[in-house]
């Protein structure tokens, strides 16, 4: 079954992709496996998944072992800074950094690791309470205080969108997110190296290829309800 799934979620983006005008080989799909034993992990391995999303450090320390080397682990839940040392050197990529405070504790962690973690900034494009996430008018600033930090490379943005029925609600939340991608894009700020977005879940994933997603992440569509 979830090789059906996983094959199926690959379609849809290469048409979403085939719409948009752009090649699908521009969108890295993360399959997010929080919560699903590493038998379900090792069936999306098997069809063809290299790339996998937990939101929690533990999981991923679980599950990392369990799995061929070649697999990118991807955090992509809040991170506390207390777990900063357990997951540097193990995620390809955290792309949810939220505060100055954690993005000094990664640089420090990476420093000490004597290696470079990549990381996106999350933002919180919908302005909602609930989640973390700066806001597109703090994001800049904050850019350009952790860009001066060693040991990492922001490497783009990741948001989350609202919950909503229809993923068309969504389409101005991920156009806002790209343009502002784009201006950042365009000013070419030292150790900066934009070229990730990840925009995009299981219910809205094709409007965020239309808008400019290089990465969605998938969970529900790949291994079912959690
Ligand atoms: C759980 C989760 C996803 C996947 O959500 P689905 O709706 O199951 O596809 C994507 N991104 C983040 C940050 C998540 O926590």
């Amino acid at each position: 079954m979830i090789a059906k799934h996983y094959a199926e979620i690959e379609a849809r983006i290469g048409a979403a992709c085939a719409r948009a005008g752009r090649s699908s080989s521009e969108v890295t799909l993360i399959a997010v496996s929080k919560t699903k034993p590493v038998e379900m992990l090792s069936e999306a391995y098997e069809a063809g998944a290299r790339d996998f999303g937990e939101n929690k450090v533990q999981e991923i320390l679980a599950k990392y072992p369990e799995l061929p080397t070649d697999v990118n682990w991807h955090m992509i839940g809040h991170l506390q800074t207390n777990k900063v040392r357990q997951v540097v050197g193990k995620a390809c990529l955290i792309h949810s950094v939220d505060s100055l405070r954690l993005a000094q504790e990664i640089s420090k962690e990476s420093c000490r690791q004597e290696l470079t973690t990549d990381i996106l900034l999350e933002v919180n494009v919908a302005e909602e309470e609930s989640k973390f996430g700066f806001t597109l008018s703090e994001t800049e600033a904050a850019l350009m205080e952790i860009s001066k930090l060693p040991h990492i490379r922001v490497c783009g943005f990741m948001t989350i969108a609202p919950f909503v029925d229809n993923p068309e609600d969504n389409r101005l939340v991920f156009k806002k997110l790209y343009d502002f991608f784009v201006d950042m894009k365009c000013k070419n700020i030292d150790n900066v190296n934009m070229n990730i977005l990840s925009m995009g879940m299981t219910g809205d994933f094709e409007v965020a290829i239309e808008e400019g997603a290089t990465m969605v992440r998938v969970g529900t569509g790949i291994f079912g309800a959690r």
